[in-house]
């Protein structure tokens, strides 16, 4: 790989990198050339678009128990990449009296819990209902950064289970080593969620199992909840509702959210390789089988994850089973399901009658589309939703978490359209100072990151563009 020694940049010298590469009409300027690039990098838009505000779509509310008709945009519309929708949010809207009515919230899992705890700290009643008989959560191998640690009490920090240093990427027979001057962690979802329930009900929140959400409608004191609690059929009240029920979320559909895309994560748990080391995680990127990629995460010196993220279920399975066989890595058990596709914020808050509903975590596809993690910006949702409800609608943590979500978008839709060549170019062009900032800095504070490696490897913008703008050829 060539490496070479990082330099000090002007923003002149980001422009000469240019020279003979790229020739924009209207950019004579050097400087005007690298802070259009750069906004267009950060946006995915022209720097003039900024100047007209969108026309917000108004969208029909949700009926009393109704899974309301699907509104008006498609999933094959929200799946186009480079189209974010805008839907009239009342986020900050502030409202009052709600303090003596209770919260529910819908899906016991990270997201629910993590919401319940906070809400229940801050002294309002808390009730939370999962469908689950009780609470066993299938195993999943999770890799987060260390924000982790910042947002989770004592006890869910016992659900760490490994630490890892250092990435390495592989593409065509070409590899890079990225060192973390923070680890990683390694989290067993099965430990964290049984700990996130000890910390809710330890802050006064209710835990319901067996209690599976129906339908919602408003009434004289908020919202009314048609419920199945141990086969029969129930009617709660609250004065607002919480939608933490995953990607399919029934709470989303029944107050009137547009479905979300989805897409299949498969993991099998196989024997660490001995020439593995326990704390390195492997990347493949192989964008002829996915235009994500492949990775191996060490959870102990003896075991790892080995997964991928496709498009379409069988053509992901098909290829997942022929990596396994060329790595000679046999499953010893397997974990999956659909994970949300971030496409543009979905407007938390949604008004029914005199209550409220929020949606959290993967039911308002709070993931990090570039990686396809949803942990730590599930969390971040949470505590958005949380601040909201305590606060009377008062959080400064929807624009950041959002900002942080639009950054991502903007890196998945130019990884997209790479090619071969592209990810080879890539994995050549991060050379030892690019490096650096990419161990330094974490996938949590991408806007930071990529300005960060943008600056060292100013090459980067091109290639990032090139991916950009072939996504909007194709598209037509
Ligand atoms: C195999 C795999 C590996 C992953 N790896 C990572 C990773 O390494 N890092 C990372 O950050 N993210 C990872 N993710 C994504 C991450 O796990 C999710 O983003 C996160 O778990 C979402 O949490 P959630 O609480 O929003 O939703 P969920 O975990 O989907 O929880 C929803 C809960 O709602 C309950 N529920 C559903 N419907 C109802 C209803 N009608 N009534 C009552 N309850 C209901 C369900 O039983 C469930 O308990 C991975 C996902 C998978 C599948």
């Amino acid at each position: 790989m060539n490496v070479r020694p990082a330099r000090p940049l002007t923003p002149l010298r980001i422009a000469n990198s240019f020279r003979g590469h790229v020739s924009i009409p209207g950019f004579a300027s050097p400087r005007r050339l690298v802070l259009h690039i750069g906004f267009v990098i950060l946006t995915g838009r022209p720097l003039t678009y900024t100047l007209s505000s969108p026309t917000p779509v108004k969208r029909e509310e949700g009926k009393f128990f109704g899974v309301v008709p699907l509104m008006s945009t498609t999933l094959g519309e929200r799946a186009s990449l480079g189209r974010t929708e805008t839907v009239e949010s009342t986020e900050a809207q502030p409202r009052r009296g709600r303090n003596d009515r209770e919260v529910i919230v819908v899906g016991g899992s990270a997201a629910g819990l993590f919401t319940a705890a906070s809400v229940a700290r801050g002294g309002l009643r808390v009730r939370v209902l999962e469908s689950k008989p009780q609470f066993e959560p299938a195993p999943r191998t999770l890799i987060v950064t260390d924000h982790f640690r910042h947002q989770m009490g004592a006890a869910a920090r016992e659900s760490i289970i490994n630490e890892i240093r250092r990435f390495e990427l592989f593409t065509d027979g070409r590899s890079a080593q990225v060192a973390l001057t923070k680890p990683d962690l390694i989290v067993e979802r099965s430990r964290l969620i049984p700990a996130l329930a000890r910390e809710a009900e330890q802050a006064g929140a209710r835990l319901s199992f067996d209690t599976r959400f129906l339908g919602i409608g408003p009434n004289a004191r908020g919202l009314r909840l048609e419920v199945e609690s141990g086969g029969r059929r129930e009617e709660l009240h609250a004065g607002s509702v919480v939608g933490a029920d995953g990607a399919a979320s029934r709470v989303a559909r029944a107050s009137g959210w547009p479905p979300i895309e989805t897409v299949p994560l498969v993991q099998a748990i196989v024997r660490l390789p001995k020439d593995c080391p326990s704390d390195t995680t492997r990347v493949w990127f192989v964008p002829d089988d996915t235009p994500y990629f492949y990775w191996l995460i060490p959870e102990s010196p003896e075991r790892g994850a080995v997964g991928v993220i496709g498009e379409h279920g069988s053509d992901t399975k098909r290829c997942f089973e022929s990596f396994l066989e060329k790595k000679h890595l046999k499953p010893l058990e397997w974990q999956g399901a659909r994970i949300p596709v971030y496409r543009g914020w979905v407007p938390v808050r949604r008004q029914i009658g005199n209550g409220e509903v929020y949606l959290v975590g993967d039911a308002a596809a709070q993931v990090k589309v570039s990686t396809v993690g949803g942990i730590v910006t599930g969390f971040r949702g949470a505590l958005g939703v949380s601040q909201a409800l305590l606060r009377n609608g008062r959080t400064h943590e929807f624009a950041a978490l959002r900002r942080e979500l639009r950054t991502h978008w903007l890196i998945r839709r130019a990884l997209h359209n790479f090619e071969q060549k592209d990810y080879s170019q890539l994995v050549d062009l991060l050379d030892a100072s690019t490096r650096q900032s990419l161990g330094e800095i974490n996938r949590d504070e991408s806007t930071r990151l990529l300005w960060n490696v943008v600056r060292r490897q100013p090459r980067l913008v091109l290639l990032g563009l090139r991916g950009l703008l072939m996504g909007k050829a194709e598209r037509g």
